[in-house]
């Protein structure tokens, strides 16, 4: 079982709707192993070794269920304030994957985080930030 498949079995027993809600939809969807991260360089927040994505067939599937649970909320915006608390947590998280500011290593979705960060109905999957 990945690390991610791990963790959405957890947040089926969540008391946040938010976090049940994005695990039902996950585990609809296919898992695969972490895969070494792709084309240009990267490096972690420290600037050490970056951490990996997920493999392609997650990389899918955790996008689309971020869009659809977004859609599902109604497409809510998060205040800059809240979108700047967020992006700074995941600044000091050694799941940063810089330049392109994603989200990887161990349990890690693969997304944007600048773009996931404005959703507001969104989660850090390792409970760093929260859906408002
Ligand atoms: S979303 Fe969470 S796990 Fe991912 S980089 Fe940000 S703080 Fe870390």
């Amino acid at each position: 079982m990945t690390a991610i498949e791990r963790l959405m079995r957890e947040w089926l027993a969540s008391d946040d709707p938010a976090k049940r809600l994005h695990a039902e939809a996950r585990l609809k969807l296919p898992f695969d192993e972490t895969t070494p991260t792709p084309s240009e360089p990267q490096t972690g927040c420290c600037g050490g070794d970056a951490p990996r994505l997920p493999g392609l067939a997650t990389l899918a599937a955790n996008a689309a269920v971020a869009v659809a649970t977004h859609v599902a909320h109604g497409m809510p915006s998060a205040p800059d304030d809240v979108h700047e608390a967020r992006l700074k947590a995941c600044e000091t998280c050694p799941n940063l994957i810089l330049p392109d500011w994603r989200c990887g290593g161990m349990g890690g979705c693969g997304c944007y985080l600048k773009t996931k960060a404005r959703w507001a109905e969104q989660v850090c999957p390792l409970g760093k930030w929260v859906g408002t």
